[in-house]
């Protein structure tokens, strides 16, 4: 089983949109659980619609390329 960190190193925000509803919120690490995983998280995850499923899209999508 992977350990895939919610907030690995180098992600500075995440951008969680409900698969139901569209609603759509951005977090940053100081506003979840240090050391949470994607996948507790999305157990946790409860939108507004009450039936939606969270879709984590984590920022910067690339590593910044090194001068
Ligand atoms: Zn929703």
């Amino acid at each position: 089983m992977t350990d895939d960190l919610l907030f690995a190193p180098g992600v500075t925000f995440i951008e969680v949109r409900c698969w139901e509803c569209s609603h759509t919120v951005m977090m940053k690490p100081n506003e979840v659980p240090e050391g949470i995983t994607a996948h507790q998280f999305e157990k946790r995850a409860v939108c507004e619609c009450g039936t939606g499923w969270p879709q984590i899209t984590k920022y910067p999508k690339k590593k910044p390329t090194s001068m």
